[in-house]
């Protein structure tokens, strides 16, 4: 499935039309609020969803996790998020699990049949040398015949084996090519090209459950966006963001994982980092990356404007968690959006 026909099933999700689907979001909004529920896509997903009325299961699971909690555990979302929203794509990844499993039970029926024959022809063989160890010389007509007919059989069943073997290799390209799609409508964020924010926040946990040490988290918002959009409108605003994320896809070092946390923010995520200084560093890197994009306009080659971003670098400490290093580097960069933006803090 491409990654527009994949868009095209979950938005089939939600056929209504505007005034309708601004009408759902009008009971959508005030419930969050009601619930103290932050605005981000997985929750407007979640509660819009929950306004149509038409899970009635995930709406007793949301009913249930709001009065069960002060406030609503991301954890909670993600999985109500899997289960109501995005099943179908889900799947998808299964259906094609199942696809490579056939495939593997096709091709080791294959192999069998393979060997199998080989070895026939092989006692074939055996066979043939016996009677040639007292070689009779009526017999050696019908001897030749045999064993003409095993290797002809044996050709036939090699020739299969080769073409069963060929159209397996392509249906696993065909297999692979879905599976990588699939993968990464899941795990990257469409316009960027980099992670979407709750692959980057499993790999965080992952990361620091494993030890703090040389990890370092930079993290970056664009200077006066809003701005930028205002004055050349939102599509080439996208396009300062598919830039921005092919400068930092561009930058990686080893291990280091970069995704888009918000609108117009990033977070790259660097391991076997040597000190504060040298995270800087690569943050500066960064910094003069992103302030030497020309942004053009589409069908000329007339350069409208440069963007910068404002840098903010947190080393992880031990014991440290996501929120404690996500909160570290987003005051930092609070700071050096104060100070003036397009500068690393
Ligand atoms: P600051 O320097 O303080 O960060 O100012 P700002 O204007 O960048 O910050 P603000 O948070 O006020 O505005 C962020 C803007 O980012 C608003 C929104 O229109 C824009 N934005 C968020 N997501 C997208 C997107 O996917 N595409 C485009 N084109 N713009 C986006
Ligand atoms: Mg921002
Ligand atoms: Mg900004």
């Amino acid at each position: 499935m491409s990654q527009s026909e994949m868009r095209a099933t979950a938005l089939a999700l939600y056929p209504e039309d505007s005034r309708e689907a601004a009408e759902l979001l009008k009971q959508a909004v005030p419930l969050m609020v009601r619930h103290n529920i932050a605005p981000n896509p997985v929750h407007y997903a979640l509660w819009y969803t929950y306004s149509k009325g038409l899970e009635p299961e995930l709406n007793r699971h949301l009913d249930r996790v709001v009065k069960d909690f002060d406030s609503f555990p991301p954890e909670a979302a993600c999985k109500l998020f899997r289960d109501y929203i995005i099943r179908d794509e889900l799947a998808d990844a299964r259906i094609g699990q199942q696809q490579a499993i056939n495939l593997m039970d096709t091709m080791e029926r294959d192999v069998t049949r393979s060997v199998k024959g080989s070895l026939n022809f092989q006692a074939s063989l055996d066979h043939c040398l016996d009677m040639l160890e007292t070689p009779d010389e009526q017999r050696l007509p019908s001897l030749l015949g045999e064993l003409q007919q095993s290797t002809q059989l044996m050709q036939d069943q090699q020739t299969l084996f080769l073409s069963q073997l060929h159209a397996a290799q392509n249906e696993i390209k065909n297999l692979r090519d879905k599976l990588e799609q699939v993968r990464r409508a899941a795990t990257l964020d469409d316009l960027t090209r980099v992670l979407n924010r709750n692959t980057f926040n499993r790999l965080l946990e992952q990361t620091l459950s494993k030890g703090t040490a040389g990890v370092a988290l930079v993290m970056l918002d664009i200077d006066h966006f809003k701005q930028f959009n205002d004055q050349y409108g939102h599509p080439l605003g996208d396009r300062v963001l598919e830039h921005v994320g092919e400068v930092l896809r561009g930058a990686l070092p080893a291990k280091a994982i970069a995704a888009r946390y918000g609108g117009e923010e990033f977070c790259v995520v660097l391991q076997n980092c040597r000190d504060l200084a040298s995270a800087q560093q690569f943050a500066e890197h960064l910094r003069t990356k992103i302030q030497a994009l020309r942004i053009k306009a589409r069908n000329t080659d007339a350069v409208l404007d440069t963007v910068t971003a404002s840098f903010g670098v947190a080393m992880a400490q031990l014991g440290d968690t996501p929120v404690n290093l996500l909160t570290r580097a987003d005051e930092a960069m609070y700071q050096a959006k104060h100070k003036g933006r397009n500068r690393v803090e």
